[in-house]
């Protein structure tokens, strides 16, 4: 089994309700257990003009290999019409996985795996300097580190949290 963290992300066509049905599909995957999810952020997004995204982060428990693993977080993409048109441009879903951490007996074997590779790379390579993915975590497990040994909250320390604001998950 592994300890999973991802991050998820939409700014297109009801954001909280594509959030919503990407941790409903997560819940449901016969291989995946949902453990927590982060509050949500509305974030101003990087790359071009565009409406702000709204975004979290959930921690997984998982028996899939890493590449399973993306591959059924890019099928619930897929699922909600995600089109990958412009480089970091709008879409309906974004699901990343950030960290993945080996679990023998129930317990973390050390730090996340480290995988260099064409389809994967974890950790996720931009976490240190994103505070959309950062501020979720947080809330998660702030003691997770890159191989650099940097932590969450240390990355987080340096980088700006400017426009970025709790929300509620619409409903309320
Ligand atoms: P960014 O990676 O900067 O957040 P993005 O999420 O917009 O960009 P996508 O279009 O969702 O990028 O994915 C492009 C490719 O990134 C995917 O097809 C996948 O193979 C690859 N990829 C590499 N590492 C990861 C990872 N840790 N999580 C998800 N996808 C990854
Ligand atoms: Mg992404
Ligand atoms: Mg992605």
């Amino acid at each position: 089994m592994a300890d999973v963290y991802i991050a998820l992300g939409s700014n297109m066509d009801s954001p909280h309700q594509q959030l919503d049905s990407a941790l409903e599909a997560l819940a449901q995957h016969p291989n995946i257990q949902l453990i927590a999810v982060s509050n949500r952020y509305q974030t101003p997004p990087i790359g071009p003009q565009q409406p702000d995204f709204i975004n979290a982060a959930a921690q997984l428990s998982t028996d899939l290999s890493p590449l399973d693993l993306l591959d059924a977080l890019q099928a619930i993409e897929q699922q909600q019409n995600r089109v990958r048109s412009i480089h970091w441009g709008p879409r309906t879903l974004d699901l990343d996985i950030l960290f993945y951490n080996d679990l023998v007996g129930g317990s973390p074997v050390g730090d996340s795996l480290v995988i260099e590779s064409e389809r994967l790379t974890i950790p996720h390579p931009r976490i240190g300097e994103r505070a959309f993915v950062l501020v979720p975590l947080m809330d998660l497990n702030p003691q997770l580190a890159l191989p650099s040994g940097e932590t969450v909250a240390q990355l987080l320390a340096n980088c700006s949290q400017q426009g970025i604001v709790k929300t509620t998950n619409g409903e309320d």
